[in-house]
């Protein structure tokens, strides 16, 4: 499963983006943010006891199933007064649900998460990153394996001088993905592939703004 991974800001720079703002409505998330413990029922109880303590008036809150949905400003409807009497939302989602409401609800939003990566469950409590999009994919050429992500120093020409014994000299705890690339291509009797030097890599592949427009079928 692909989740959105958060973490919850600094208490300082909380405070300091609700600064002059009083009364908060806080508003969770129940999916992604659930699950990493940073935007689920608990955390958004215990931010609104933290807020109170500090003077705040919680005007409300909730958790909305799934923020990101075209649907959360239905579910936030019923919650209409609350909202209106509030100076800010405090949203403890992702930034797609951050951005998701702000685009719904004419009603200022603070994130109080911030948005580290994509990832993917890979045991419990465990999320690796698998993909940032960078729009120039190599993985046709290195086993499935992405160096972009996975690589400590992004490398897409590796492994580098570091590598040792199969284990990353940033992390030792962490194998090289470069040997890791290696070794698949060996089962798959592929290794040529290692000997293909790829171009720098072009961030103009990636689009800023990203935007697709599928052709009418
Ligand atoms: S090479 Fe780029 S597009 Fe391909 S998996 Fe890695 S980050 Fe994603
Ligand atoms: S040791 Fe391997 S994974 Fe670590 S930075 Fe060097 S090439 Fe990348």
């Amino acid at each position: 499963m692909i989740r959105s991974i958060t973490q919850l800001k600094s208490e300082e720079e909380i405070d300091r983006l609700l600064e002059g703002l009083m009364r908060v409505f806080i508003v969770g998330c129940g999916t992604c943010v659930t699950l990493t413990h940073t935007g689920g029922e608990p955390e958004v109880t215990a931010m609104n006891e933290s807020l109170s303590k500090k003077g705040k008036l919680i005007t409300g809150q909730t958790v909305v199933p799934v923020a990101c949905d075209n649907l959360t400003s239905d579910m936030l409807g019923e919650f209409g007064p609350q909202m209106d009497q509030s100076d800010a939302l405090l949203i403890m989602t992702c930034a797609f649900g951050v951005q998701t409401i702000a685009r719904q609800l004419k009603k200022m939003v603070v994130p109080a998460l911030d948005t580290l990566f994509i990832g993917k469950e890979t045991g419990p409590g465990e999320f690796n990153e698998v993909c940032i999009q960078c729009g120039t994919c190599i993985i046709g050429e290195t086993g499935g394996i992405c160096p972009v992500t996975s690589c400590h120093k992004g490398l897409v020409n590796g492994p580098c001088g570091g590598t040792d014994n199969g284990k990353c000299e940033i992390d030792r705890r962490k194998d090289c993905v470069w040997t890791m690339i290696y070794n698949r291509l060996l089962d798959l009797g592929r290794l040529d592939s290692m000997r293909i030097i790829q171009p720098p890599r072009n961030h103009l592949g990636e689009p800023t703004p990203g935007k697709m427009i599928l052709p009418e079928a």
